[in-house]
């Protein structure tokens, strides 16, 4: 229980960040109850790289264990252009032997969290407006909700209420989105890395293998195609052969994996945003994941910065009351976030555009810097996101390192995910 007593705390959005704030927070006693748009609650996309740093909030929640029975532990971050030259090649292990990541299906991360409470969710509720002095909700039908004690705002990258808590000194949409959906992994022969191939910047397909999901034993590669915005868009459809057929050039594995796939009725639209704020917080309301700092998925952090902020916020609140807490979870979270960003913003250029010229100085010059020792290092803690700022690094619990090197031993997370009955005989924690 926190310093500040049992809270009333409303949540706003259902995505991983809800999730694991109303996990966070309600573990500790407070009273959360969730609103969230969607009539079903339910992810959106395929699946995403949990990185050590995330894997360690889950750890620190005691889903580590459930996590590590669906998904695939992935050992290496490799990239290369249609010619075969490798561009980026990473092992976790370099940074330290016990550390992976972990590739899941966004519907299993959804899954655990929502079964880690007893969710108390406000279906089919779009909030239109915060009243940060009061703590209060209004939702699209004028309806009033609360007062709250505080109000966590976590309804993702194209938040509309973000600028009710505290102005963005950015917020624009990315002009390149992509395309991606669940495949079977079926003989995929990487399955335990995440692979891309690019040709310039104007193309990248991407493979990442994800497990399983509790109510499915099939075995799954998220697949990720990257797309100019435009032609997202129904009306500029090239057709399937076409679609295919641009596939096929860049990858003509993933396009085989593909095959059973319809498109382009079974791939989703992705879109993405850049929104920096220098203020999380107002009055009673705070900004949390996406909300707070929408940024391309070039670097895969969004899911774990979403666990990572729920973490901070929780730790906050057992420290001091919201007036208090707010200014610390802001400050423990926003070197982090900052220097992601910023990375972010600089590299998507060099993997979604059409500068030729900067993706050849990519493909000559990544990999060569990359193995320069000093640099290797540091490329190595932003690509697994234990980066702290720009010079400093997120030091892991022992005790999580010890879990990790301890589930690899037991080869937990290297066998094929059980099913989900065995995941209903798990006790959490
Ligand atoms: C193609 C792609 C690949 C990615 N890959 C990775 C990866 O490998 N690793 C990684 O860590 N991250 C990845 N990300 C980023 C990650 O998906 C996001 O950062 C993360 O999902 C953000 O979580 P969130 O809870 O903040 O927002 P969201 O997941 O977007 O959740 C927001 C929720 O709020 C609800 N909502 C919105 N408006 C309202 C309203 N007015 N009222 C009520 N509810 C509302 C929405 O319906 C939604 O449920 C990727 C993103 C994309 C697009």
């Amino acid at each position: 229980m926190s310093t500040a007593g049992r809270l009333d705390i409303a949540i706003v959005g259902y995505g991983t960040g809800g999730q694991a704030a109303a996990v966070f927070l309600s573990r500790d006693g407070h009273n959360v109850q969730v609103f969230e748009r969607a009539p079903s609650p339910r992810p959106i996309g395929a699946g995403f790289l949990l990185q050590p740093t995330g894997l360690e909030a889950l750890w620190s929640l005691g889903l580590l264990e459930r996590a590590l029975a669906y998904g695939a532990p992935v050992e290496r971050l490799y990239g290369e252009t249609i010619g075969g030259r490798p561009v980026m090649d990473m092992r976790y292990r370099e940074l330290d032997p016990r550390l992976f990541g972990l590739g899941l299906q966004r519907g299993t991360l959804f899954s655990l969290l929502d079964r880690a409470w007893t969710p108390a969710v406000q279906a089919g509720c779009s909030v239109a407006a915060v009243d940060t002095d009061r703590g209060t909700l209004t939702d699209a039908r004028g309806r009033r909700y609360g007062p709250f004690d505080l109000v966590v705002v976590a309804d993702g990258a194209a938040s509309q209420l973000r600028g009710q808590v505290a102005p963005a000194h950015l917020d624009r949409p990315y002009p390149w989105g992509a395309q991606w959906c669940l495949v079977e992994a079926g003989a995929w022969a990487w399955p335990a890395e995440l692979r891309q191939r690019y040709r310039q910047a104007r193309a990248m397909a991407g493979m990442l293998p994800v497990g399983t999901h509790p109510d499915d034993p099939t075995p799954r590669a998220s697949f990720f195609w990257s797309v100019p915005t435009a032609e997202l868009e129904p009306s500029a459809w090239c057709g399937e052969p076409a679609w295919r057929a641009g596939l096929d050039a860049v990858w003509p594995e993933a396009a085989q994996a593909l095959g059973a796939t319809c498109v382009p009725e079974g791939l989703a639209a992705a879109r993405y945003r850049d929104a920096v704020h220098s203020r999380w917080h107002a009055g009673r309301a705070v900004l949390l994941g996406d909300a707070a700092h929408a940024m391309s998925p070039q670097l895969g952090q969004g899911v774990n910065m979403a666990l990572l902020d729920a973490r901070a916020l929780r730790d906050a609140l057992r420290e001091a009351p919201p007036a208090q807490a707010l200014p610390r979870y802001v400050q423990r979270r926003r070197a982090h976030v900052r220097a992601y960003q910023a990375w972010s913003r600089w590299l998507t250029p060099l993997f979604q555009s059409e500068r030729d010229l900067v993706a050849h100085v990519r493909d000559w010059g990544f990999h060569p810097l990359t193995r320069i020792p000093g640099l290797r290092n540091q490329s190595l803690r932003v690509l697994t996101g234990t980066r702290y700022g720009w010079f400093g690094a997120l030091q892991p619990d022992a005790a999580f390192l010890e879990a990790l090197d301890a589930a690899r031993t037991r080869g937990q997370g290297w066998r094929p995910a059980r099913s989900a009955a065995a995941l209903a005989e798990t006790p959490p924690g």
